[in-house]
């Protein structure tokens, strides 16, 4: 328990059950103190979601394909809860044949849909963010990324790829936000078998591969990342813009 972040608001993007990173991330912030609220999927990813939050007022549906419901959803919390403090993007998405084999299964249908809901969304959630005047001054925005960024990763492919566009997008977000005060971040995650994690072919090879270049062969933990994003929430990290910042046990070293 702490108090780092006492006082503020963080919305949520992406906690789908409890394996969910932005799960990890969200207990970390609550420990310190932030008010929490969450955007699910769908009504299918609702009822798992309120099992772990308990609170359906804290609940707001937004499919981030659709500027609409990105559009909607900032309307209902910023009626409910006034403006926040931050906006945690964990969600991506590849169709199964973008996530297997060669790069050249990639279809262009995949392809952009990879990128829409894994790298536009950022994009379109602070674009909105920001035209709702849902941030506070000092707000901070984090997404998710991957290392497969950088790297040719077995079966990651277009993945990769989207998260290639993610970060880049990340730092130019970061120019023209951080004029306003607001900074944006990125947090490299190790593997950790999650639901996303499991759409990948042979993901149980790429959990290994992950453990066993870890530092000290123990697999990154989703509280750990939650760590590094209740620190990017916090007013610890207001030096912080338009970075990269791993939290993989040192796996990105090997
Ligand atoms: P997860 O399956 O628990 O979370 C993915 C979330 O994306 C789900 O909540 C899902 O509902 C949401 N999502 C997908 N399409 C959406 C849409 N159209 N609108 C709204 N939400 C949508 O898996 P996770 O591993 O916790 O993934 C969270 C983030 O972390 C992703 O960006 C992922 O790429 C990233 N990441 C994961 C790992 C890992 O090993 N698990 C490593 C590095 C980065």
């Amino acid at each position: 328990m702490g108090n780092l972040l006492e006082g503020k608001k963080i919305l949520v993007m992406g906690a789908a059950n409890r394996r969910s990173i932005a799960w990890g991330c969200a207990s970390v912030m609550q420990e310190q103190g932030a008010q929490l609220i969450y955007t699910y999927q769908n009504e299918r990813l609702k009822k798992s979601l309120l099992k772990l939050v308990g609170d359906e007022e804290r609940l707001v549906e937004c499919d981030v394909s659709s500027d609409e419901s990105i559009q909607a959803a900032f309307s209902i919390v910023k009626e409910g809860f006034g403006t926040i403090d931050g906006i945690v993007h964990a969600i991506a998405f590849a169709p199964k044949q973008e996530l297997e084999g060669n790069i050249l299964n990639s279809t262009r249908a995949g392809f952009a849909q990879a990128l829409d809901v894994s790298s536009y969304s950022f994009l379109a959630v602070a674009k909105f963010a920001v035209e709702k005047e849902l941030l506070n001054e000092n707000a901070s925005l984090a997404t998710l990324t991957y290392m497969g960024s950088t790297r040719a990763i077995p079966s990651y492919n277009t993945m990769g790829i989207a998260k290639a566009a993610l970060e880049a997008e990340m730092r130019y977000m970061a120019r023209d936000l951080g004029a306003q005060g607001i900074r944006v971040n990125a947090i490299s995650a190790g593997a950790v078998k999650t639901l996303a994690v499991t759409g990948i072919k042979d993901h149980s090879k790429l959990l290994d591969m992950s453990q066993n270049r870890a530092v000290d062969c123990v697999s990154v933990t989703t509280s750990q990342i939650g760590g590094m994003c209740a620190f990017l929430m916090s007013d610890l990290s207001t030096g912080v813009v338009g970075d990269v910042l791993y939290v993989d046990k040192g796996v990105h070293l090997i």
